[in-house]
């Protein structure tokens, strides 16, 4: 167990986040005290304890900081911890002391204010970002900022179309996904609230075009043949296509892929499909309720370039139960045998390997996963793909980051505007989540000013069903009506 004391609440989100990246199988409990002397202790295992005083970081002591300030003593002792934990580990953290899951939009504000290479590599190495990562990250805001230069982000939107059903629910899953065959007398019934819920998107941004659309879930070719003609027909009916740069449709599981939906898909111009083996291995798949095999995926995929698919991604997770860097470059070696247009690499978050029993090969995990994302880099740069987003997520093993790689002129869009958050996305479906980014920032009614507006639909399939308008009464009053002008609130 490690003890975190802190003197203000303003230091807690990024000691504890620090403290977790070097030790993310240890318990970690918090308490702050404004009295205390210290700005931070840290109580480490073993009885030894490490203090940061006011005098250390040449800072002096002020009762009431304001946020400047507050900040500016936020960094500085963030930075001592980590030089401490460094020490005592004898080993840095390839992000530093950036905790936030994306880094490239701190590199694209640099870009954006004119900011030069050297300089803001400099930068991220003052925050202890290696050179490797730094330059990593550049490489990918920079092709991030040519591609989205190309989208009008004021006006312009994009699509996201939810559907929540699966094959079978994987045991890793992150996501909110129901198995198919539970619903299948309520299909057409989800799909009667979502049509109508494009339908009023459709009207509420007349005159404008998506520039990306992008429909995800779930398991969107869960859907029978004719459900997936509908819910496309909807789409290309409600919003003029013509100048929408990427239409992807998720065909995420290969056991729910068959010749007649992809022919459906083909009669719309849709642009991007998805073939997710994850892992190439059938142990695995096996083990994490997948319920397909290895062959069902290469037959997918075939099939999808037989049909004329030209932009297909596959995802990959490192560091699945069981698996091994071996079983990695196995995997690695059948994707690239495949070739796909855009290879996407997640590395299994902690909690998750926690959920599989191996919160105790934490060492072993990382050093293993470590190997893992460097072999899938490789392989994706090897195939001529170059990595076009990147994001971390929280108390991900061993703090590593989630790449996308693609070839020129086939990076998922939709996936640098979600990461970016530099366009409004409009969302259906159940649990689909809306963000709206205001011309000009609007405080809110604690005080808070906010520059970005968020709206969930309900997570719950039949909620979502019987509530449909007032789901599509609140994303107009609370969101659109705010993002063309007409704040009817
Ligand atoms: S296919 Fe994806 S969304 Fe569906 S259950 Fe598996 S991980 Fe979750």
């Amino acid at each position: 167990m490690i003890r975190i004391e802190s003197k203000r609440n303003k230091f807690t989100y990024n000691i504890y986040h620090i403290v977790k990246a070097f030790y993310p199988g240890e318990e970690v409990e918090q308490k702050v005290d404004a009295q205390q002397e210290s700005l931070v202790t840290l109580h480490m295992p073993g009885d030894s304890s490490f203090s940061v005083l006011p005098e250390e970081i040449g800072l002096p002591v002020i009762q009431d900081p304001d946020e400047r300030q507050l900040q500016t003593e936020k960094w500085a002792v963030t930075r001592r911890v980590y030089q401490y934990l460094a020490e005592r580990n004898k080993s840095g953290l390839a992000w530093g002391i950036l905790t936030g899951v994306r880094p490239t939009k701190l590199i694209m504000q640099k870009i954006e204010t004119g900011g030069g290479r050297e300089d803001i590599l400099r930068s991220f190495q003052e925050d202890f970002v290696s050179r490797e990562k730094a330059e990593l990250a550049y490489e990918i805001a920079s092709r991030e900022h040519e591609i989205l230069s190309r989208l009008d982000c004021t006006e312009g939107f994009s699509l996201y179309v939810g559907i929540p059903f699966c094959p079978s629910v994987c045991s890793y899953c992150s996501f909110s996904s129901s198995p198919i065959d539970q619903w299948r007398d309520r299909v057409d019934a989800y799909l009667d609230a979502l049509v109508k819920e494009i339908r009023a998107l459709g009207k509420m941004t007349a005159g404008r075009t998506p520039d990306t659309v992008y429909i995800g879930g779930g398991t969107p070719t869960t859907l029978e043949p004719e459900q997936l003609d509908r819910l496309l027909g909807t789409i290309t009916e409600c919003f003029d296509l013509g100048r929408t740069l990427e239409f992807t449709i998720e065909a995420g599981r290969p056991d729910s892929i068959t010749e007649e939906k992809l022919r459906v898909i083909r009669n719309y111009p849709v642009t991007r499909i998805s073939v997710n083996p994850q892992t190439m291995q059938q142990k695995t798949l096996d083990l994490v309720g997948r319920r397909h095999t290895v062959e069902d995926v290469e037959n997918a995929f075939h099939m999808a370039r037989k049909l004329g698919f030209d932009n297909i991604n596959m995802d990959l997770i490192a560091g699945l139960p069981g698996e091994t860097a071996a079983d990695m470059r196995d995997t690695l070696a059948k994707v690239e045998a495949l070739h796909p247009d855009s290879l996407t690499v997640h590395a299994l978050a902690i909690k998750r390997a926690a959920k599989f029993g191996q919160e105790g090969r934490t060492a072993q995990l990382h050093s293993e996963i470590s190997r893992m994302v460097e072999d899938a880099s490789a392989c994706a740069r090897r195939m001529g793909l170059k990595p076009y987003y990147l994001y971390r997520q929280k108390n991900i093993a061993g703090n590593f980051e989630n790449v996308g790689y693609a070839e020129v002129d086939k990076a998922g869009i939709y996936n640098i505007l979600i990461m970016e958050e530099k366009q409004t996305i409009l969302a259906a479906g159940a649990g689909a989540s809306t963000k709206i980014l205001l011309r000009e920032p609007i405080r809110e009614e604690s005080g808070k000013e906010i520059g970005i507006v968020r709206i969930e639909n309900v997570k719950n399939i039949t909620d979502y069903i019987n509530r449909i308008d007032e789901m599509i009464e609140r994303k107009y009053r609370d969101g659109i009506s705010l993002w063309r002008g007409e704040d009817v609130r």
